[in-house]
């Protein structure tokens, strides 16, 4: 089992590391995918997308591969529960 990377969705240091597929970081979680603002006001794009990309690593991580966390807790409890053992 892959330890999942932990996205602190409002953290300023991990918004720079973690972007959209273009680059932006103006995207947010949804509960299957994520959402990226500045995608969705072009005219080529509707602004969702699978993966972020890891700026650090150049690796795209999928929905299932990160756990998110914002200054609440985890954003997602119960996705995060499923197979993690
Ligand atoms: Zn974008």
């Amino acid at each position: 089992m892959v330890p999942k990377e932990v996205v602190r969705i409002e953290d300023r240091q991990d918004r720079w590391r973690y972007v959209c597929p273009r680059g932006h970081r103006s995207w947010e979680p949804t509960n299957h995918h994520f959402w990226c603002q500045k995608c969705a006001s072009s005219d080529d794009a509707d602004g969702v997308f699978y993966a972020l990309s890891d700026r650090k690593t150049g690796a795209l991580l999928s929905r299932e591969r990160v756990r998110l966390v914002t200054p609440l807790g985890p954003y997602d409890r119960d996705l995060d529960d499923e197979g993690t053992s």
